[in-house]
């Protein structure tokens, strides 16, 4: 267990990686390590996290997330970042995330993240989708 992968494609296993934030047990450094657990929350259906590290200006209600259920996730591959390290106050993250559409069919999601910080710790505050 211990050893497997991180979802998130960073190639540490995930209890090196995502697990430790998703279980509060410590927060991202940087921008990109936000968006990473993010995306491994969604892998592994974890609303909670999802929202805890969304912006309160910016969450939606935890019924409008839903339980994450869908769609499955198939991989992310973060293509650029800007700022969004420890001595930053925000940054941005652009990436792709590839999944299953409901025929089975692979489908990704692009998209550039802006992160921000809140009492200290990273936050999402919002993203723009493109192209497809
Ligand atoms: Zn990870």
């Amino acid at each position: 267990m211990s050893s497997l992968p991180c979802p998130c494609g960073s190639g540490a296993s995930f209890a090196e990686c995502c697990r430790p934030f998703l279980r509060g047990e410590r927060f991202p450094d940087t921008a990109e390590q936000l968006m990473r657990s993010r995306y491994t929350a969604h892998v592994r259906r974890d609303p909670a996290y999802v929202l805890r590290t969304w912006h309160p200006d910016t969450r939606p209600a935890p019924e409008k997330l839903g339980d994450l259920s869908a769609p499955q996730w198939r991989g992310l591959d973060v293509t650029s970042t800007e700022d969004g390290g420890p001595a930053d106050a925000e940054g941005v993250v652009t990436f792709s995330a590839h999944y299953e559409d409901g025929a089975g069919n692979p489908a990704s999601l692009h998209e550039t993240s802006t992160f921000v910080r809140v009492d200290g710790e990273w936050v999402y505050l919002e993203g723009s989708q493109f192209g497809g």
